[in-house]
C-alpha cells in the first residue's frame, strides 16, 4: 500500500504535470470506491486543478471556484477538493486521451490540453471523495501530525504515554499520518527498538532516536520515488527506488545489515513485521514465526560455513578477525 513517501511522489508528479489544468469532463467506471459518484459528474466539469498536496496517505486536488451561473448550491460554489487514497493498486496519471484505457480505469477527466487525467485501480481499496471545504475539513481532523511536520516532543508525548505497542501507534493515522508497514519495520530497525515495545516503556531517548529514523528514512524515500513492492508506480508510471535500501522489511531470512543477525518476522499490530533479533530486543512472551524453510535451510548452511572457515582459520593457525583469540 502506498505510504507517505509514495503518494509524496505521485503528488510531486502530478504537480508537475496537471497544475492548472480545467477540467472539460468526466467519465466514470465502477463506482463503488466513490463516496458520491454524481458529486463527481455534477460539480467536476469546469473547475481548474489549482495544488495537488498530499495528507498523510491522501492527496487533494484543490479545485477553482465554481463559476457562478446559478445552477450550482453555495456549498458547491465555493472551494472544493478532490480527495483520493490509492488504496492497495491506486494508481493516478495523466495520459494522451487516444492510448487506449487501460483495464481497471474506473475515472477519466479529460483536461483542457487534449490530454485525460485517469485512476486505475485492479483492487478498488481505494477511496476518491469531491468534497466542499467544511466536509473536508471535518474529515482531516480525524488524523493526527504529519511525521515529517511533527516535533520531537510532541511526537515523543504521543507515544510514551500510550499503552500500545510502539508499531500500531506508528500505524495509528490518529497519532500520526502517513506511515504503514514498510517506513514502520524500517525506522524501528534503524532506532533499534522492537515492534512489540510498548510506547509507554520506550524511553525519552529511544523516542527521540524513532523520530529521527523516521524523519531521516521518510525524506530518503522520497527523494528515491518511494518504495516498489507490488506495482507502484508514480505519476510518470515509473517505479520508486527505495525498496533497494530496505534493511528490514521484506527480508525475513536475510542477515541484518547491521549485525548479521537473521532478520525476522512476527506478528504485531495484525500485520507482519520485520525486525532483527539482536537489535531489537523483543519484550517479554512475544512470538516470533518460525523462518520459512528455505529461508531456515539457508541461515543453517551460513553458521555452518562461518563455523567451517573459522575452524580452518584455527587449523591454519590465522587469527580470524571475529574470533576472540
Ligand atoms: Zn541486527
Amino acid at each position: 500500500m502506498p505510504e507517505l513517501p509514495e503518494v509524496e511522489t505521485v503528488a510531486r508528479g502530478l504537480r508537475q504535470a496537471i497544475l492548472g489544468r480545467r477540467i472539460v469532463s468526466i467519465t466514470l467506471g465502477k463506482t463503488d470506491f466513490i463516496d458520491d459518484p454524481m458529486a463527481l459528474e455534477q460539480h467536476l466539469p469546469g473547475r481548474r486543478i489549482e495544488a495537488v498536496e498530499r495528507y498523510g496517505k491522501f492527496m487533494l486536488l484543490r479545485l477553482s471556484a465554481a463559476g457562478t451561473n446559478g445552477n450550482l448550491s453555495d456549498d458547491a460554489a465555493k472551494q472544493a477538493s478532490l480527495l483520493v487514497h490509492l488504496g492497495m493498486t491506486g494508481q493516478m496519471a495523466p495520459s494522451p486521451a487516444e492510448k487506449p484505457r487501460e483495464k481497471h480505469t474506473h475515472v477519466c477527466m479529460l483536461l483542457d490540453d487534449g490530454r485525460e487525467l485517469r485512476y486505475t485501480d485492479a483492487r478498488r481499496f481505494g477511496r476518491i471523495a469531491y468534497l466542499a471545504e467544511a466536509p473536508l475539513a471535518e474529515e482531516l481532523t480525524r488524523f493526527g501530525a504529519d511525521p515529517l511536520e511533527v516535533g520531537k516532543e510532541q511526537f515523543a508525548e504521543s507515544i510514551r504515554g500510550r499503552r500500545a505497542r510502539i508499531k500500531a501507534l506508528l500505524l495509528d493515522q490518529r497519532v500520526l499520518r502517513g506511515v504503514g508497514n514498510i517506513y514502520s519495520d524500517e525506522s524501528l530497525w534503524r532506532a533499534k527498538i522492537h515492534p512489540a515495545q510498548l510506547g509507554e516503556n520506550l524511553s525519552r531517548k529511544q523516542a527521540e532516536t524513532l523520530w529521527r529514523a523516521l524523519q531521516k528514512i521518510l525524506r530518503k524515500a522520497i527523494v528515491l520515488r518511494g518504495s516498489s513492492i507490488s506495482d507502484f508506480l508514480d505519476a510518470e508510471g515509473e517505479p520508486g527506488e527505495y525498496q533497494r535500501r530496505h534493511r528490514a522489511y521484506g527480508r525475513e531470512g536475510k542477515a541484518c545489515q547491521r549485525c548479521k543477525t537473521v532478520i525476522r518476522r512476527g506478528m504485531v499490530a495484525g500485520r507482519s513485521s520485520y525486525f532483527c533479533p539482536k537489535c531489537q530486543p523483543a519484550p517479554y512472551g512475544f512470538v516470533v514465526s518460525p523462518l520459512p524453510k528455505r529461508a531456515a535451510t539457508a541461515a543453517a548452511e551460513k553458521m555452518e560455513r562461518t563455523r567451517r572457515t573459522a575452524k580452518s582459520r584455527i587449523k591454519m593457525g590465522q587469527k580470524g578477525s571475529d574470533l576472540p583469540y
